[in-house]
């Protein structure tokens, strides 16, 4: 290959850092100015550019041209600044990036599979250049973040998840694969903007939304094998929850809105009764929201309950309540509800007000998973504390704008007493003269662990003793000392060395179960999983 190409060459180009030997080898004198940099200066220097801009989307805009020009440079920068890119590469920023990605794109990235190729998938898949695939994150774009329907331009999320993979989980950057499925948009600004990037149609829906994603599944089986891990993302729930039940059995698949989020808030409520005191069973839940986030983390905490105490998951169940945009969910609402809150209607009679169900339920954990800003209202706080020496209180809804309450309102309305973490990032609140810090339940904690774990086992399904294995995992890397200034969730700087942890948790409960395929299962598997994780350090081409 000519040196001009090696440095359009985004997997092999080193820039400035190609050595005076290897700009000898491979043609590239003059290509380059004289001097020779390290791999470091590189990056301290990135980061120098990038702290230059103020508009977020222009950070974001840079990192995605480094990751086409140079991707080992790209990884490095995110791994040694993980907790100031992420929200650069990922949640919030690459929300207003979904938004704009028609005016933003410039080079495609990823597959887009399209109604338009209905009949034609495998033949796409084979268009991608790499064979060797072990994640697939597909979207179809209903329900990006927080955003709703952004149609195509959801590519945003699967390229910044699986950025994510690679960074935190170690996964190669060449064997991931985004993949956005177009089946229409109902978005009316998208549908009339001249410059929208996707199909003009309304949304496929019904059997023949079915049938296009069964195509897809079988050809992604077919090209790649039993072993490569589909994860699904921001699908609207009436989808997330059928996909997930129809593929479960038959494929690696595996839903982050539902089963990363209830692994994360596991850990974290895991790491929380070592503040407050007691076991899970002698709790009681309250969630504001029974979508994918709400009705996935209520499901996954019974589970563990019931693991704990040795009673069937339906008793278990008694002990989680949640509320939905119609108020407490009860048995006399069973006929209209949907299928996936069936579960968690119990006798009680119906409750609309949150401040009045709290009030009715007396839970010692308060659970926001409903997308709806301010609803933790100083009335819903002040009485959890009445009767909770120590609230549990979770805003999970992103962005910062929709977190049902503010770390600063939780703490002051408790009086300083909430143990509290959001999904949004909240800055540390000065109360009373004491500083409290709250932690973050992000996703971004569990599901490149997870995934490390799936693919170094060669596990071929998800099973759910899997996912509580990997929160109790996160749990465990909670320190005192973190705990003691109200931390329940570790520090991110850390996150390569956690991930491997939580992979080595995965991967033995995959042999465990028999699910896994690579054996014989080695022997310390916390050290084959870190010796397995992609490096972003440059190799030496002579
Ligand atoms: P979803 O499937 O659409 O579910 C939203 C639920 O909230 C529905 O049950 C809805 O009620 C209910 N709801 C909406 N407005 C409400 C209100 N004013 N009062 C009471 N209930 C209300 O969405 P999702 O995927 O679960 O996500 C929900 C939120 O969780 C999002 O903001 C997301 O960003 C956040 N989230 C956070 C994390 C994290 O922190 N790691 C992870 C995943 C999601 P109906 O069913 O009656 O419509
Ligand atoms: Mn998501």
């Amino acid at each position: 290959a000519s040196g001009y190409s090696l440095l359009r060459d985004p997997h092999h180009n080193k820039g400035l850092a190609f050595s005076e030997k290897e700009r000898d080898a491979h043609f590239l004198r003059g290509l380059l100015p004289p001097v020779v940099v390290s791999h470091n200066l590189q990056v301290k220097k990135m980061m120098h550019n990038l702290r230059q801009y103020q508009v977020p989307l222009q950070k974001y805009m840079a990192m995605m041209d480094l990751q086409e020009m140079n991707e080992r440079l790209f990884y490095k920068l995110l791994i040694d600044n993980v907790e100031e890119l992420l929200p650069v590469v990922y949640t919030p920023t690459v929300g207003e990036a979904c938004q704009k990605y028609g005016s933003i794109f410039r080079r495609p990235q990823g597959l887009f599979i399209s109604l338009k190729e209905k009949g034609r998938i495998l033949e796409v898949l084979k268009n991608w250049p790499q064979r060797k695939i072990q994640v697939i994150v597909v979207t179809d774009g209903e329900r990006i973040l927080g955003l709703g329907d952004l149609g195509c331009q959801g590519m945003g999320i699967p390229v910044g998840k699986l950025s994510l993979y690679t960074a935190l989980g170690g996964i190669r950057p060449s064997a991931c694969l985004p993949i956005t499925i177009d089946v229409g948009t109902n978005n009316e600004n998208l549908l009339n903007d001249e410059f929208y990037i996707g199909l003009r149609q309304r949304r496929a829906t019904g059997q023949e939304y079915a049938e296009f994603m069964q195509e897809f599944m079988t050809a992604v089986k077919q090209n790649y094998g039993e072993k490569v891990l589909i994860q699904f993302e921001d699908f609207a729930n009436h989808n997330a929850f059928d996909l997930l039940s129809k593929y479960g059995t038959s494929h690696l698949v595996f839903n982050d809105d539902i089963q990363g989020t209830a692994s994360v808030v596991l850990a974290g409520l895991i790491s929380a009764l070592n503040l407050v005191g007691g076991n899970l069973a002698e709790h009681t839940f309250l969630f504001l929201g029974a979508g994918e986030a709400g009705t996935g983390i209520a499901e996954l905490i019974a589970l563990e309950m019931s693991k704990q105490t040795g009673s069937p998951v339906e008793e278990s169940r008694k002990k989680i309540w949640l509320v939905d945009s119609k108020g407490l969910i009860v048995s006399s609402r069973m006929e209209s509800l949907q299928h996936f809150k069936k579960p968690w209607a119990h006798e009680h009679e119906p409750v609309k007000e949150l401040v009045d169900t709290v009030k009715a339920i007396k839970p010692t954990v308060l659970i926001g998973s409903s997308g709806a800003g301010r609803t933790f209202t100083k009335e819903v706080i002040e009485a959890m504390t009445s009767f909770n020496e120590k609230p549990i209180v979770l805003a999970l809804s992103n962005p910062t704008s929709q977190s049902e309450c503010t770390a600063e309102e939780a703490y002051k309305w408790s009086q300083g007493r909430a143990i509290f973490a959001s999904g949004s990032p909240f800055w540390p609140v000065e109360y009373n003269g004491k500083v409290y810090l709250s932690g973050q339940a992000n996703n971004a904690y569990i599901f490149p662990g997870l995934g490390l774990g799936l693919i170094i086992s060669g596990a071929i399904r998800v099973h759910d003793d899997m996912l509580l294995a990997a929160s109790e995992a996160l749990a465990a890397e909670v320190t005192q000392e973190n705990l003691d200034k109200g931390l329940i969730y570790p520090p991110f700087s850390n996150i390569r060395k956690i991930s491997a942890h939580i992979a080595a948790k995965v991967a033995a409960k995959a042999y465990e179960l028999g699910l896994a395929t690579r054996l014989p299962q080695p022997e310390n598997l916390i050290a084959y999983a870190e010796s397995c994780m992609y490096s972003p350090n440059y190799r030496s081409y002579r």
